[in-house]
């Protein structure tokens, strides 16, 4: 079981877990307001964040805030009943998703995954996650917002930004002022849904631009762990300069290939090669 951890002066933390694709889930404490960050993939997780925050005697979320449609980070809101703040582009997606055959789930989810909504990946997890017991409700959030929207919770600010990317359009950045710590949602992911994974060059390395221009100190993905800045910069350090190859050599898969020799190779980024190719095949999408 997943424990809360505070790791920052305002910011509680309800750890990931690979499982069933548990995200994490935060806790922005103000001393007017809480903001929660995502609401779980099921009630089930929910609940778990919401005990164990009661446990430790932090006030409980007054409103949520979605990083993205994500079943994984928005299945949970029918146990919060809490108003929820969410993109247009998350809300259209949500939309998408209500008044489905959810205890039919396999093959509402083959339906989904033809329409690029889903993937094997999420049956499995979901399987995990729900078990016998399918009871999902999906809910729309109430306050929409297109570019950004800043919440004064008191003694603490948060600014939420849409900055879409590979992963989801939809995709937003959290960033907590007062305590510096960025929250990443999954958009430095790539995309995962509607064919084989796909990666830009371009969508990559303008979202980690953006990153280090928040001056945060704690930075964190939302199926990894936080990561202090230079940690997050060492880590990130080959997939950049994956990316830039990326952008020099376009389709000439073996002179990219050959760049990596150089690179300290951390990562196998085989893989992520691959994404990349699938990516040039693909239409460009704006940010
Ligand atoms: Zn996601």
């Amino acid at each position: 079981m997943q424990l809360v951890e505070q790791i920052s002066p305002h910011v509680w933390i309800l750890p990931a877990e690979h499982k069933s694709d548990r995200p994490i889930l935060a806790a922005i404490v103000g001393s007017r307001r809480t903001l929660l960050m995502d609401a779980g993939n099921s009630p089930a997780h929910a609940r778990l964040f919401q005990e164990q925050l009661q446990a430790r005697g932090v006030r409980l979320p007054d409103l949520l805030v979605l990083t993205h449609w994500h079943w994984d980070h928005s299945f949970g809101m029918s146990e919060w009943n809490l108003p929820a703040v969410a993109h247009q582009q998350t809300v259209d997606a949500l939309r998408k998703l209500v008044g489905l055959d959810w205890s039919a789930l396999e093959s509402t989810l083959q339906a989904l995954t033809r329409q690029g909504m889903a993937s094997a990946e999420t049956l499995q997890h979901m399987q995990e996650e729900y078990g016998a017991d399918r009871n999902i409700q999906v809910v729309v959030p109430d306050l929409i917002f297109a570019h950004s929207l800043h919440f004064d919770l008191g003694d603490v600010t948060c600014e939420i930004r849409h900055v879409g990317g590979d992963h989801t359009s939809d995709s937003c950045f959290l960033y907590v002022k007062e305590d510096k710590v960025l929250f990443l949602g999954d958009s430095l992911g790539p995309s995962v849904y509607g064919g084989p994974r796909t990666y830009t060059a371009n969508h990559f390395l303008r979202l980690l631009e953006s990153i280090y221009e928040y001056d945060a100190d704690l930075i964190v993905e939302s199926h990894g762990q936080p990561l202090a800045l230079t940690a997050f910069r060492e880590d990130l350090n080959e997939w950049e300069q994956l990316a830039r190859l990326v952008e020099q050599f376009g389709r000439d898969r073996e002179r990219i290939v050959a760049g990596l020799q150089g690179l300290t190779q951390v990562h196998d980024l085989t893989q992520a090669v691959d994404w990349y190719m699938a990516g040039l095949e693909k239409k460009p999408r704006n940010l």
